[in-house]
């Protein structure tokens, strides 16, 4: 853990900076900002009793550690003296350009900002602010590394300072810091929040750690000597280091009711290498020589985490059969592991840094934009805080596998999104869920710190539709779609097959002469399909007829209009069958579709007929149809009457008219959709016979009405097929 530096001079951090600045002009600008700040802050004492210099130089230091840019250590250097020192912005952009002076304003407006304020004006500034955040990383960066190193000398204030401090660095700056993965600074704040506010317990693991040190330091050298050894024997170009663990992530881990001895990552190394290929040639060699513990390795190279994080975790029995966790990354993963957002700046990339940064972090903080709308809608300041410590700052939870792996879930996930973000599989075959030792409901809405345990069962017929009413998850979400359309495939294609061999048995056709490779083939060609189960597939979701596929093997020549008015009339259905337009009775998921030879729309009268296996089909109640169907009648109801629904009405006219036209034009009149018409001439009349997409059947009937005023017409009415 860094500590304030009593003694830090312009020198000390100048030697620092110019490890990696070497430009002269930006090296000039750091030393000019200094010597302003020096100036302005002349004679100013902090609380420690300290030059209050040494405030902004600590600050600056502390951003050297993560390679800050000549402009944001200019304005760490300035940042307190528009606050203190009665400057004004305009002077800071007169002497150091706009870019620095946008910087000492955002801290400046940071630093009156406090988040467990309650009074209208302070919220307001909040909003301003938090506003104001996203308009420059940079800005954020600094006022952690002020935080830090006001923390650093929180000891010279009240218990009651300290605690409200560190409580609001913790719920505020510390989950801001790891968003952006700004670990090295993160670990800080949070090791010196709990000792402020737990100083009992972090104490207490301080002693422990202290009085089991020299053992540990023996231990993970020996192992250190031993993994390196076998490295070097396998050519790999290495660097290794003995890790202590954050005193923070103990706390966390003994919270969980674990014991000191129990934490396996007392004891860890980290192994540095060049390559990605090195991490996993690294990998395996240890593994070859030290027996890894089960389900304790970790892939972040191929998955990162969403702060960018990438290792490899493993954690291995060493020489003296004792665990030790290992992390294995390359440079480039190591300094965005310490550095996280800020790690741009040391990748000296081409273009503009702070762009890559600013899109970075308005991706990592778009909770904050997300934020401000929704401000706009909720004029009440006090929901309005509500809502941002609530969405911003405890939107992610952190629940514990029985293992102690920690699984990342947004709040209000459930046992089912645990279980598929640990695996799919097991999110699939899940029955039940026990949480802190007592069952709980699947849909029960997790804590962060809950220990998990799935119940899983290889019986299990697979996850239930109810599941998607209640998880949250997007992920959970598509894997349990995706199990579902496995699984209609599946029946699809047994009842494609099913539907073929039924019509091969009708119309007396062998298996044998119908697989005939050669017509097969041509079938095929002319359907555009590469497979059987393309052609079953089809057949079982009914997306092509049996009778069409029959047609086209007997080689009755299907005319175009023909297959135009199928493709017509098969998208008319599939956009009808909807379950959120009808009402079963008693019944939610069940399918439903629209039937193709009545056309029900809304308004109508309609009765439900239960097909076994398809689900419901809705025809009007006049339809002829239905007259037969009987006993698999079912009641339902319109839903909805805001979506358009094709029927279709025939018309008769006189002949040698345009009567066509003029009815075309009364339906754009009615702002009616024709989607297809058909003509039939005849001597004495002409029949159109139309489909049109309508509302209701109140739109429905307006129409016909209107169509029924043409002067050539003699006849509109709806038609039944
Ligand atoms: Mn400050």
């Amino acid at each position: 853990m860094s500590k304030h530096q009593k003694d830090l001079t312009i020198e000390k951090l100048m030697d620092k900076v110019k490890t990696y600045i070497t430009d002269k002009r930006e090296l000039d600008v750091i030393d000019k900002a200094y010597k302003y700040a020096f100036e302005k802050h002349f004679g100013q004492k902090r609380l420690t009793g300290e030059d209050y210099i040494i405030h902004p130089l600590n600050v600056a230091y502390i951003l050297t550690r993560i390679n800050a840019d000549y402009e944001t250590l200019s304005a760490a250097l300035l940042h307190d003296v528009v606050e203190d020192c009665n400057v004004t912005i305009g002077e800071i952009e007169k002497e150091f350009g706009y870019n620095i002076s946008i910087l000492v304003d955002g801290v400046t407006k940071i630093n009156k900002l406090n988040l467990s304020g309650t009074t209208e004006a302070v919220i307001n500034n909040q909003r301003k602010i938090l506003v104001g955040l996203s308009e420059d990383v940079r800005v954020i960066i600094i006022k952690l590394a002020d935080r830090l190193n006001n923390m650093q000398t929180l000891f010279v204030h009240s218990e009651k300072k300290q605690k409200t401090t560190a409580r609001e660095t913790l719920d505020i700056l510390t989950p801001i810091a790891d968003r952006l993965g700004i670990n090295s600074i993160k670990q800080d704040l949070e090791e010196y929040c709990l000792r402020y506010l737990n100083p009992n317990e972090y104490y207490d693991i301080v002693e422990k750690l202290n009085a089991t040190k020299a053992e540990r330091d023996n231990s993970v050298a020996n192992m250190i000597e031993s993994v390196s050894d076998l490295l070097n024997k396998h050519d790999i170009k290495h660097e290794i280091f003995g890790r202590s663990k954050s005193i923070y992530s103990i706390y966390k881990k003994l919270q969980k009711g674990k014991r000191f001895s129990e934490i396996y990552d007392l004891l860890a190394l980290r192994i540095l290498v060049d390559t990605e290929q090195d991490c996993y040639q690294a990998l395996g060699i240890i593994h070859s020589k030290f027996r890894p513990k089960p389900k304790r390795f970790k892939d972040y190279i191929a998955m990162p985490k969403t702060n960018m994080y990438q290792s490899l975790h493993t954690t291995v029995f060493g020489i003296d059969g004792q665990l030790y966790e290992i992390q294995i990354r390359t440079y480039d993963m190591d300094r965005v592991a310490e550095y996280g957002i800020a790690s741009h700046w040391s990748y000296k990339e081409k273009g503009s840094v702070k762009a890559v940064m600013q899109n970075e972090m308005e991706q990592k903080l778009q909770f904050f934009r997300a934020i401000m709308d929704l401000k706009k809608e909720q004029d009440n300041p006090e929901d309005f805080v509500n809502t941002v410590k609530r969405e911003v700052f405890q939107n992610t939870i952190y629940v514990f596998t029985p293992l102690g792996d920690v699984i990342e879930l947004p709040n209000g996930s459930t046992p089912i999104d645990f279980a598929y973000k640990v695996h799919t599989k097991v999110g699939d075959k899940t029955t039940g869920a026990i949480v802190n030792s007592n069952m709980v409901p699947l849909d029960y809405k997790l804590k962060s710190d809950d220990i998990v345990k799935i119940i899983t069962s290889n019986n299990s017929a697979g996850p239930s539709r109810e599941w998607l009413n209640f998880v949250q998850t997007t992920h959970a979400k598509n894997k349990i779609k995706a199990f579902f359309n496995k699984v209609n495939k599946e029946e699809n294609l047994k009842k494609g097959e099913d539907i073929l061999s039924k019509e091969l048995r009708r119309q007396k056709i062998s298996n044998d002469e119908f697989f005939n490779d050669e017509k097969l083939k041509k079938l095929f060609n002319d359907l555009k399909f590469n497979s059987l189960n393309e052609l079953y597939g089809n057949l079982g979701s009914g997306k092509l007829s049996v009778s069409t596929v029959m047609e086209m093997y007997l080689k009755k020549e299907v005319s175009k209009d023909e297959r135009i008015i199928e493709k017509a009339t098969k998208g008319s259905e599939r956009q009808s069958s909807s379950n959120s337009l009808i009402d079963v009775a008693g019944i939610d998921d069940i399918k439903v579709n629209l039937a193709s030879c009545c056309n029900p729309v809304p308004g109508d009268r309609i009765v439900g007929y239960i097909t076994k296996g398809y689900g419901i089909t809705v025809h009007r109640m006049v339809c002829p149809n239905v007259a037969v169907l009987d006993e698999r009648l079912i009641e339902v109801k319109w839903n909805t009457d805001s979506s358009m629904l094709p029927t279709n009405i025939l018309v008769r006219a006189s002949s040698d008219n345009n009567a066509l036209i003029n009815i075309i034009s009364k339906a754009a009149n009615n702002d009616i959709p024709v989607r297809k018409f058909n003509s039939h001439h005849s001597k004495e009349d002409e029949a159109i016979e139309m489909t049109v997409l309508v509302k209701n059947k109140e739109q429905l009937i307006k129409l016909m009405n209107d169509i029924k005023m043409i002067p050539e017409v003699t006849e509109a009415e709806r038609l039944i097929k």
